[in-house]
């Protein structure tokens, strides 16, 4: 079964977590695309240009724990608004969801723009308060000294941001199931969406 499942959603949804799930339990491979944003905004928080980064990316740049900071993912955010950005990384997304074993990739516009034909499409969200909650315990718990409000700014201005760039735009695609992890475990979650692909692929 080499199917391509798309899952979308606001920052801190849950929407990795449930990708890694998904991928690990059907031996899929998985991109998370929102790595490649951050990667391009750590280059322009080094004073680079940010369509030449993107345009000279390399795979060995997305380490998740370096980049998974609020300074990098609002970067993040505003080098997504240029549509030049978006191009560079387009084929590269492509060439991933259409690999043989089967692909999921989690962003803002997989379902939308990256892969209209995908077979199962996701859109995970949850409220604001929520979300910057669940990330502000993960970053502390890797240490970091952050207060709750920087973590729900950064979730609100990087939502703001990505909903109303003109191009590629954070919203649901149209043949999109939704999830509101707000008052789901992740167990539950996950299990949500598995019920999505088996429906999907007869199985
Ligand atoms: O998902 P994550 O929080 O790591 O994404 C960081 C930023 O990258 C987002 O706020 C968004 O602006 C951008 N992004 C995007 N399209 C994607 C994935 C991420 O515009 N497919």
């Amino acid at each position: 079964m080499g199917m391509t499942i798309a899952i979308d959603g606001p920052a801190a949804s849950g929407k990795g977590t449930v990708s890694r799930a998904i991928a690990a339990h059907y031996g899929f491979a998985h991109l998370d695309t929102g790595l490649l944003y951050r990667a391009v905004g750590r280059r322009l928080l080094d004073g680079q240009d940010p369509v030449e980064a993107a345009r000279t990316l390399d795979a060995g740049e997305l380490d998740e724990d370096a980049l998974r900071t609020p300074d990098v993912a609002q970067a993040a955010s505003k080098v997504a608004a240029i549509p030049e950005v978006r191009q560079a990384l387009l084929d590269f997304q492509r060439a991933f969801a259409a690999r043989a074993g089967g692909a999921v990739l989690d962003g803002r516009d997989i379902g939308t723009v990256i892969c209209p034909e995908a077979e199962v499409k996701l859109f995970v969200t949850a409220s604001a308060e929520i979300r910057a909650k669940r990330r502000h315990a993960e970053l502390v718990d890797k240490g970091m000294d952050i207060d709750f409000a920087t973590v729900l700014a950064d979730v609100e201005q990087r939502d703001a941001r990505d909903m109303t760039r003109a191009d590629a735009p954070l919203r649901p695609a149209d043949d999109a199931v939704l999830i509101d992890t707000s008052v789901m475990s992740i167990a539950q979650a996950v299990a949500a969406a598995r019920a999505e692909v088996d429906a999907r692929s007869g199985g």
